[in-house]
């Protein structure tokens, strides 16, 4: 709801766009401070949540109906028709009952598929930051209410309508709303009333995203009484549950069944005009072949396997935004990872200073501000030290709050670390240095951040932190121990640098300068060549511990893992050898990079595994350069400038916490928990997708081609039916995609993270694959004609020799099935065996249903079966069981062979 500015009932208000920002402030009964919590929550309760209605869903009747829309369906229920005009009544109840039941699977199925999908969705919440009882805190965008105060940064999605009330350097891309691509520039003047959208600059539109800048914006309205929620037609669609390998899948099952229709309709035409058959009992056979060789049942069950993997990698702190990453994670060759905070704990704290002649330790414990700062070499000072608090202090936009008995940041961690090491060197307090009149953000672009305070004597100082490359380049000269300044010697300076750096730390260069009173503004030109170098802070980061295993595993799996960071050649170097990359040895710098050209590039890239000092336009060059030489890159990125070369990446990753909105929508993966360790196990995830498609497809195949080829070759030689058709439709409507279901659950195999990686572009139908196929479907096709013609010979009724027959079917999948659940190591292991809860589940519903379906009289008239005796019940078993000897025996010949073949 929006709240209007109060003035005359008769005539509109005028526009927000339109008022001064004091005007805006008042109308919404805001402050500048932000708004307290109880308000908030008062106002939460008023006006809703900050949302937008979720895309519409099919409801539950569609999605049962559709289960029906399928070709083989269709077959099914023409066939049903036919045989009630031929008054095979008992045919027409079974099959449209296995119809419907079929439907029922399907549709239990999809629902846990989209459940699993939606839970995901909640999981990348969108987070805003507010100002909060004059506090700076991040919040649910959902819980934003007209009044509060909105920080905005560069890489944001708007969360709300916003008016501005500060603008700094602010463009915002609203191609979402008004059609324009091109970022238009944003203040915090007001525009006429009667400006069109895209005109009005004293705005920023929910669901719009930040292209450069900062600001902080009043909050007009929410919800669906945004500028975006009056388009119903942009809300967030629905995510279709599919990858390009499952697509294929799924066309290709299309045409198989339209082939196997044509065969079976020719099939028909043929027994009618050339051989002379009985219609009924030969239409009855042909609708059993199709069933047969239909794999109606592996689209459906390829979904879940996709899903149950989403599910797997969001369990793993990954969240998959666009579900075809999973297939590619899965042959992610190399991984470009950021190091801070993804390598490291981002947990920073300030360990040395060096200003003077005179280097510091500082002792603590994290962010708590408590420590002592020592004299390590020459001559202390109580003037530098502290200058390097003030400019700590100041140059600074993190706050630092102690809840739960433990000290947290609110920002970027290293201000925090600042921040603690300020208040370490000034107690607490001590460190008020007036208000800020301007700020030029940092960005990793220039890679400082500059700030402009007046005190309350009116005198107005800019303070400037960055890399001290950055930092030392627009320095004049340097303090002195004695309070006053001294000539720039920037060589010794670069060595203190290196010196701190190779121990791992993160240097920062802190410097300040006097600035002119009336000023209030300050631009990159202010600081040029003015500025006096105060010291040096060198922050450790620590290594994350399971990073260092992560990328152990990485490198097991045939991955290469390579660092790229902003920070210090020599940091990187450090932290590289400490992460145990493979080449830590050499550094490329962004410098490096600029000077050489792509075929260059791409030389280096292989064998280098640190990049520092790079920029995000760097990132997008080396992805293309590792790109060019076939391997398959994995990314990751925070900024807004990360964009281009997440997109670019064969899998582009996000950071979740420290990541922009921008970078998220980016990626194809967004990391909860911004943890490398995520990364390999999102990629392990991947990979069990992956083998569990294949799996599926593996299974089901074989199974299906066995069946038919056990009809087709029934009626060609002109035998009676080893299997009735009604029974091949209970096997393979309900049986077959209750077992494939399965496989879909898989875990991963145990040396899932010691392969090398699927080769890019690699075919799933591989010759091994094909093979695999033939040979299963003539075991198939053996031990079906088998047994039913050793049950006719032992002089068992035709009804019984049947339902061995088809019990055969079932014993066989179920061996295949535990077969197929280790493609790549032993079947013949106590684990394998155990199995998990899911396949004993299922086999053990697709035991009970065979014994019902063999056993219990009603069954037994439907589907024509008979009890089978218990000797004959083991003798199936037995045939199972050395069907399964036989493939796996061939499978470790194979893999033997395999073996021999990689030495
Ligand atoms: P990283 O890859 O380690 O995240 P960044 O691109 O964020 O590197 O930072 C590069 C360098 O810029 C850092 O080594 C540091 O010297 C400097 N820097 C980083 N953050 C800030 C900041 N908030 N203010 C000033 N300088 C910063
Ligand atoms: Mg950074």
């Amino acid at each position: 709801m929006t709240i209007h500015p109060p003035p005359p009932a008769q005539t509109p208000p005028p526009p927000f766009h339109s008022l001064p920002a004091s005007a805006v402030l008042a109308a919404t009964d805001a402050s500048p401070k932000g708004l307290d919590q109880a308000e908030a929550a008062r106002r939460l309760a008023e006006h809703g949540p900050n949302l937008l209605p979720a895309p519409r869903r099919r409801n539950a009747v569609v999605r049962l109906l559709l289960q029906f829309h399928n070709v083989l369906i269709y077959v099914l229920i023409g066939s049903a028709l036919v045989t009630a005009v031929l008054g095979h009544w008992i045919d027409t109840g079974v099959i449209v009952a296995v119809v419907i039941a079929n439907a029922v699977i399907g549709f239990i199925q999809e629902g846990r598929a989209e459940q699993a999908m939606d839970a995901i969705r909640g999981m990348l919440a969108p987070r805003a930051a507010v100002l909060r009882d004059g506090r700076r805190r991040g919040v649910d965008t959902a819980d934003l209410v007209p009044g509060d105060i909105v920080l905005i940064e560069s890489g944001d999605r708007v969360p709300a309508d916003l008016r501005l009330i500060a603008a700094r350097g602010l463009r915002a891309e609203e191609a979402a709303l008004t059609g324009e691509s091109v970022p238009v520039d944003k203040g915090t003047a007001p525009v006429a009333a009667s400006a069109p959208l895209g005109d009005r600059a004293s705005m920023l539109f929910s669901g719009t995203l930040i292209a450069a800048g900062t600001g902080r914006g009043v909050v007009v309205a929410t919800g669906t009484a945004t500028q975006i929620g009056h388009i119903s037609g942009m809300l967030a669609e629905v995510q279709e549950l599919t990858t390009p390998l499952v697509q294929q899948m799924d066309s290709f099952a299309r045409w198989l069944t339209l082939f196997i229709l044509i065969v079976a309709g020719s099939l028909l035409v043929y027994g009618q005009f050339v051989g002379h058959l009985p219609f009924g009992e030969f239409f009855m056979a042909v609708v059993g072949l199709s069933v047969a060789a239909i794999p109606e049942g592996l689209p459906a069950v390829l979904t879940i396997t996709l899903a149950v993997g989403v599910q797997a990698m969001a369990r793993r702190h990954a969240i998959v935004r666009r579900l075809p990453a999973i297939e590619t994670l899965g042959s992610v060759s190399v991984i470009c990872s950021d190091k801070t905070g993804t390598l490291t704990r981002n947990e920073m704290m300030a360990a040395s200073l060096a200003a003077g002649d005179a280097l510091w330790t500082v002792t603590g414990n994290g962010y708590a501000p408590q420590g002592a700062v020592v004299v390590q070499e020459g001559h202390d000072s109580a003037a530098l030290l502290a200058d390097l608090g003030q400019a700590a202090a100041l140059c600074n936009d993190a706050t630092l709050h102690h809840t739960d008995g433990q000290w947290r940041v609110e920002g970027d961690p290293m201000e925090g670390a600042l921040l603690a090491l300020a208040e370490k060197i000034a107690g607490a307090g001590a460190m008020a240095g007036g208000t800020r009149l301007d700020a030029i953000p940092f960005d990793a672009a220039h890679r400082y951040m500059a700030v402009l305070h007046r005190d309350g004597a009116g005198r107005a100082t800019i303070h400037v932190k960055g890399a001290p490359e950055a930092v030392l380049a627009i320095c004049a000269d340097q303090g002195t121990a004695a309070g006053g300044t001294a000539p720039l010697d920037a060589r010794a300076w670069h060595a203190r640098v290196e010196r701190l750096a190779a121990e791992g730390q993160r240097v920062i260069a802190l410097a300040r300068c006097a600035a002119p009173a009336d000023m209030t503004a300050i631009g990159p030109e202010d600081l040029a060549g003015r500025l006096t170098l105060i010291g040096l802070v060198g922050l450790i980061d620590p290594p994350r511990p399971e990073a260092i295993a992560a990328v152990a595993d990485c490198h097991a799996a045939g991955i290469r893992v390579k660092m790229i960071t902003g920070d210090h050649a020599a940091t990187a170097r450090a932290i590289g050898h400490q992460i145990g990359l493979k080449n830590s040895a050499r550094v490329l710098t962004g410098a490096d990079i600029h000077e050489m050209d792509d075929a260059e590039l791409a030389e280096a890239a292989i064998s280098t595994d640190i990049f520092a000092r790079t920029s995000p336009a760097h990132k997008l060059r080396l992805v293309t350069a590792l790109q060019s030489r076939g391997l398959t890159v994995a990314m990751t990125g925070d900024g807004v400038n990360d964009a281009p070369a997440l997109k670019r990446a064969d899998a582009g990753i996000a950071m979740g916490q420290k990541g922009s909105e921008a970078a998220k929508e980016a990626a194809e993966l967004v990391l909860v928990d911004d943890n490398f360790a995520s990364i390999a196990a999102a990629v392990r995830e991947g990979r069990t997708v992956y083998d569990n498609i294949k799996k599926v497809i593996s299974w089901t195949l074989p199974t299906n081609a066995g069946e038919a080829a056990t009809i087709m070759v029934a009626l060609f030689a002109g035998l009676s039916l080893p299997i009735s058709a009604v029974q091949i439709l209970w096997v393979n409507l309900i049986t077959t995609v209750t077992l494939g279901l399965a496989l879909a659950f898989e875990p991963s195999e145990p040396g899932t993270m010691r392969r090398p990686p699927r080769p890019r572009g690699q075919p799933l139908l591989s010759g091994m694959l094909v093979w695999h196929i033939v040979l299963v479907s003539v075991l198939f096709l053996v031990a079906v004609f088998g047994i039913y013609a050793y049950a006719i010979d032992r002089g068992h009724s035709q009804a019984l020799a049947q339902t061995m027959a088809m019990n055969m079917i079932v014993v066989l999948e179920i061996f295949h099935l535990f077969f197929i659940r280790n493609i790549h190591g032993t079947s013949l292991t106590w684990t394998a065996a155990r199995g998990t809860r899911v396949v004993w589940t299922c086999v053990l519903t697709v035991t009970a249903a065979q014994f019902a379906v063999t056993y219990l009289s009603p069954l037994q008239a439907m589907f024509g079966t008979s009890a089978v005796p218990l000797t004959e019940g083991l003798l199936i078993v037995g045939i199972g069981a050395v069907f399964f000897a036989l493939i796996e025996t061939e499978k470790q010949m194979r893999l033997a062979l395999s073996r021999a073949a990689n030495g």
